[in-house]
């Protein structure tokens, strides 16, 4: 074992992570679900990003397995990475806390969904994917291993463009004009810049 800091700032925010997960699955434990899209390539995706954000740093961190892969950092890609994190743990809590109920960890809708469009989901449509995205860049700048360090990154990538096209699909046969105007208003990871000729 060879935990340095920024390897604690990971581990810590890694269970802060999947604290905020755990205390939205209780509140959102008894939803009635009545659209699912839950499927063999949800699931897949899922595994593959469990593999990038958990197996590969357990592996690195407990075991001397991936220590081929490892590499050298400078003290400020640390400090990066730590205030990476902090944002991603930031907007990770807020999209779940303005999501509520309607929250569910798949393709779902449950029975009174609302579409939410206030607090972080004003100005774009995928804040908690922002979240990890960012979490997967402080993991980079956390973890000093090419294998460990960037398995989240890339193993988000399928997830992230698999999903989020069905997802949309998904919210606009459920809301119909209501989500299409949404989208014309907000971006999907970054806010809307409106250019005015
Ligand atoms: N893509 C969103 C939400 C991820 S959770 C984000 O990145 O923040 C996935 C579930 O959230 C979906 O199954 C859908 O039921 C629900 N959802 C997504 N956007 C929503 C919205 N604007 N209002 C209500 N529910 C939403």
């Amino acid at each position: 074992m060879r935990i340095q800091t920024s390897d604690l700032v990971f581990v810590v925010g890694f269970l802060v992570f999947v604290i905020i997960r755990g205390v939205f699955e209780q509140r959102t434990k008894g939803n009635v679900k009545v659209v699912s899209r839950r499927d063999g390539r949800e699931l897949t995706v899922m595994a593959v990003l469990g593999v990038g954000t958990l197996v590969l740093p357990i592996l690195y961190l407990f075991t001397p397995w991936l220590r081929f892969a490892d590499y050298r950092l400078p003290a400020w890609a640390s400090w990066c990475g730590t205030v990476l994190m902090s944002g991603a743990l930031w907007l990770f809590w807020r999209s779940h806390a303005d999501l509520g109920e309607n929250w569910s960890v798949t393709l779902e809708v449950r029975q009174g969904h609302q579409l939410i469009t206030h607090g972080v989901y004003r100005l774009v449509r995928h804040p908690m994917y922002a979240a990890i995205w960012l979490f997967s860049l402080a993991q980079g700048l956390l973890l000093r291993n090419w294998l460990a360090g960037w398995a989240a990154l890339v193993s988000f990538v399928p997830m992230y463009f698999g999903r989020t096209p069905r997802e949309e699909q998904m919210m606009c046969d459920v809301f119909g004009q209501a989500y299409r105007d949404y989208m014309r208003q907000t971006g999907r990871l970054l806010p809307r810049v409106n250019v005015r000729h």
